[in-house]
């Protein structure tokens, strides 16, 4: 239920069960300015913690967090895509926790690509220190210890790429990251009480090249989809433009779906009924 995830503020660490949005930058501009912060996602469920996608920047996002977010102590790593500005940090987080190697703890869950050939993310010394590599594909289930999760279909992007679905305790959390819009991509996400979506475009490119979601297709996917509650987040130049708050009231009178746009550091509490 709706009433069971709230958002928090941003000081409010009472919450054991939550994600923090560390950062909401997606396009290179942005990236490569820092005009938003491109760190990941920092999930803590029962115990468990969790990086999703650390881009650039997720090292030092998780030292200055408000409380600190120990990184020696993250028991799993995921990888939507080998993009960079998802997967810059990875190298760096395993070697934190895994104590340079010391301990072989931890477990890493990403795309082939990520982990094998010419543009593989992670470094291959890595592998033999982690507890356990998972290598992604499409619509299967996942879990590290107290965290499950299910992939996507494949997306439609440039390189082997997978939505994130978790699953709380039956309330699902999804990330619907970097893709271009298709209607088969809907089915994975049905039934979200938390939709976050990587809308790195407030209008299509010109080119028709640029395999993102623009915000035509998000007011899609929503009317579709209408989890309880969306989070727009990745945003590019033009996003930050539009000011991803006016966009994101804007859907939500269009679609009816309350709509919020992430600032770096949003923290959502996942805390259950009991
Ligand atoms: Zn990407």
């Amino acid at each position: 239920m709706l009433t069971n995830v709230n958002f928090m503020n941003r000081s409010d660490t009472t919450a054991t069960n939550y994600l923090k949005i560390l950062g909401t930058a997606g396009a290179r501009f942005v990236v490569a300015h820092q005009l938003r912060s491109s760190a990941g996602t920092y999930i803590h469920w029962k115990g468990t913690q969790l990086i999703l996608d650390p881009g650039p920047g997720t090292l030092v996002r998780c030292a200055k967090s408000r409380p600190p977010i120990d990184v020696e102590k993250l028991d799993a790593v995921i990888l939507t895509h080998s993009h960079i500005d998802h997967s810059t940090d990875v190298n760096v987080l395993l070697d934190a926790m895994t104590s340079g190697g010391l301990k072989k703890r931890g477990a890493l869950f990403a795309p082939r690509d990520c982990l094998e050939g010419e543009n593989a993310v992670v470094l291959s010394y890595l592998h033999q220190c982690v507890e356990k590599i998972t290598v992604l594909e499409a619509r299967q289930d996942y879990h590290w210890q107290d965290i499950r999760f299910t992939t996507s279909p494949r997306h439609d992007h440039p390189v082997e790429t997978y939505g994130i679905i978790f699953d709380f305790e039956g309330r699902k959390v999804s990330f619907l990251v970097d893709t271009q819009y298709f209607p088969e991509l809907l089915d994975s996400y049905r039934h979200s009480e938390i939709l976050i979506l990587n809308v790195v475009r407030f209008k299509p490119h010109p080119s028709g090249e640029v395999k993102h979601l623009c915000v035509d297709d998000v007011k899609t996917i929503l009317n579709e989809l209408r989890p309880q509650k969306a989070i727009l987040t990745h945003f590019g130049m033009t996003m930050l433009r539009a000011r991803p708050h006016e966009v994101a009231q804007q859907l939500s009178r269009e679609t009816g779906v309350p709509v919020v746009a992430a600032s770096d550091g949003m923290t959502v509490a996942l805390d259950s009924i009991s």
